[in-house]
């Protein structure tokens, strides 16, 4: 986290606040995850230098350059074209290879790149999205705030050729995931 220079992934205005621990605007009613949220998601994930991950939600980016640092790949998918663009041109500028983009609704995944090692979703969902469980590999690990549009509680999924696992990981907040498996739009 020291690495990225998380002031780029806000706007000008907001440059002297992106260090302090709390969200910031990014935009189209989105926001920039507060660090601590971000290195406790990261920290769940339990990555490696060998790991493909899919994060649904790419906002700003910053969570994003964050999985590239110390995953093999990072499949991120955002479905706000703007910030979307945004994202991308920074990964460019601080020359992250090892991120691939896509615009839509990643409620359902992508299913053409799985299965991941490790999967994040930044945004609340209404329950546990089981397209994502689904394209979980074995020993895969998946984060996701699950509640109502208030306020979540983030959970670790981890599943094996037993089947899943479940642990509560403690209350967050979040925007909402808007998609097909997600909430709708309103
Ligand atoms: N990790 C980001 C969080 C941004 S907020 C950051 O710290 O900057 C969550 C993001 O999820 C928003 O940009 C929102 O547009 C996006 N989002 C919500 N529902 C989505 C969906 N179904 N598919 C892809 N992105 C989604």
């Amino acid at each position: 986290m020291r690495k990225i220079p998380r002031q780029l992934f806000v706007s000008e205005a907001l440059r002297d606040q992106a260090y302090g621990d709390f969200p910031l605007p990014i935009g189209e009613q989105q926001t920039i995850s507060q660090p601590f949220i971000v290195a406790e998601m990261t920290q769940a994930l339990q990555l490696t230098e060998n790991d493909r991950v899919l994060e649904i939600g790419t906002g700003s980016g910053y969570q994003t350059a964050i999985l590239a640092e110390i995953a093999y790949r990072v499949f991120t998918v955002e479905r706000i074209h703007a910030l979307l663009v945004k994202a991308r041109q920074l990964f460019d500028k601080l020359q992250y290879h090892n991120i691939v983009t896509r615009l839509g609704d990643g409620t359902a995944g992508w299913a053409e790149e799985g299965p991941f090692d490790a999967i994040m979703v930044t945004a609340g969902a209404p329950r546990i999205p089981e397209k994502l469980v689904a394209q979980l590999a074995a020993g895969g690990r998946l984060v996701v705030p699950v509640g109502d549009q208030h306020s979540q509680e983030l959970f670790k999924i981890y599943r094996d050729e037993h089947g899943i696992r479940k642990t509560n990981l403690g209350g967050c907040r979040f925007v909402k995931l808007v998609g097909e498996y997600g909430w709708g739009e309103k």
